[in-house]
């Protein structure tokens, strides 16, 4: 008996852990929690969604294949035609997706680490590689490094991330039309885009691009934003040549009913929505500040629903140890090269934001370490 070789030294993906462990394992009960660590909307669907929800009148009846109805509604939303449009279980399932598509054992795929982990992890598990080119110090995109590799590595799939997560900075127009004249298929991951700019990121996407070229993805969800994050849920728009391949290739049920139809009410509502994005924009501000006044940390300026920040004169694993254990507030600590010294703290409600003062101060007098 014997498993696909390559799979035997698979890294093991770290995911967050659910509430209920979480609180468990702390001993505190879920509403004792501040849960600051998976960039999670704390709000979470609006009431008209959850009453959709309590009344879902098919939830015995596979959903639609093609997802016509909810296609119907990101197309209107997104402003561009459902025929480019596809949805998943969340945008994880596209990007394993895209890469079940396109790679061959030993085929790459390129990224801009530090960045979200699921690309790299999702290339190893398609026998594929990862070529990495790292981002500098500030975040900013080593871009003469990227036209190299381009050019020696021929990667099938270009992954990158704006707003970025773990740091939330943007790229620039200018640094995105350079990307765009690169000869690879770019897939541009906008998981975060409505928390940039105003109207929901509408200015900064690049959504409505994707009919215009034919080497554009743009991969968007509603974890993030819309507060469905456990309903996974998620959309791409890709070129026309590709959605052929797409549908062949996708689970045929991969959206679920409740998604669908939490989906679909959310879109009928994105004004309720755009409120409370805007909240959490408000309480970023107001995070910000609050973590520049911490003596041991420096928070990196940020587009997104999280804030990075350095961890200066403590160890940043022992720092997210202590706010779980001692306070209940979790947050995110990467254990990996250029974050090693850094968190990532999600944007909560303010509550959320006062309990993990609190406990950033009461850890101001533990003696720093030399
Ligand atoms: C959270 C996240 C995703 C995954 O979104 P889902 O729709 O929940 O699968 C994709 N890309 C980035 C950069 C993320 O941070």
């Amino acid at each position: 008996m014997e498993i696909r070789r390559h799979l035997e030294s698979l890294p093991l993906y770290t995911p967050i852990e659910p509430f209920e462990v979480l609180s468990a394992r702390i001993g505190r009960s879920p509403d004792q929690i501040v849960k600051l660590d998976a960039n999670e909307n704390p709000y979470g669907p609006l009431t008209i969604v959850r009453e959709a929800l309590a009344n879902m009148e098919f939830p015995h009846i596979y959903p639609d294949p093609e997802s016509r109805a909810l296609r119907k509604s990101l197309s209107k939303f997104t402003g561009i035609s459902e025929e480019y449009i596809l949805a998943g279980q969340g945008a994880d399932e596209l990007i394993d997706l895209l890469m079940r598509v396109f790679l061959d054992p030993n085929d790459c795929i390129l990224s801009c680490p530090p960045t979200f982990g699921m690309y790299s992890f999702d290339a190893e598990l398609n026998a594929a590689r990862c070529i990495e080119v790292p981002r500098n110090a500030d975040f900013s995109l080593d871009i003469e490094g990227i036209r190299n590799a381009v050019e020696t590595y021929h990667p099938k799939l270009f992954f990158i991330t704006s707003p970025n997560n773990p740091d939330g900075s943007v790229i620039s127009p200018e640094i995105m039309n350079e990307l765009l004249s690169l000869p690879t298929l770019i897939v541009l991951d906008e998981a975060y885009i409505e928390f940039a700019g105003d109207d929901l990121g509408a200015k900064l996407s690049r959504i409505r691009e994707v009919p215009l070229r034919e080497n554009l993805i743009v991969l968007r969800t509603f974890s993030k934003w819309a507060g469905l994050a456990g309903l996974r849920i998620g959309y791409g728009a890709f070129p026309l040549w590709l959605m052929p391949t797409l549908w062949k290739s996708k689970q045929p049920y991969n959206v679920n009913v409740a998604a669908s139809v939490a989906t679909q009410v959310s879109l009928e509502y994105t004004d309720e929505l755009e409120k409370v994005v805007e909240l959490l924009k408000l309480e970023r501000t107001r995070l910000f500040k609050a973590l520049q006044e911490t003596p041991y940390l420096k928070p990196y300026p940020t587009q997104s629903n999280f804030i990075l920040c350095q961890v200066i004169g403590r160890d940043a694993a022992e720092l997210k140890m202590q706010l779980a254990q001692e306070h209940g507030v979790f947050i995110r600590y990467f254990n990996k090269p250029g974050l090693r010294d850094h968190i990532r703290i999600s944007v909560g409600r303010p509550q959320d934001t006062d309990a993990l003062i609190k406990a950033l101060k009461s850890l101001e007098n533990i003696p720093l370490v030399e």
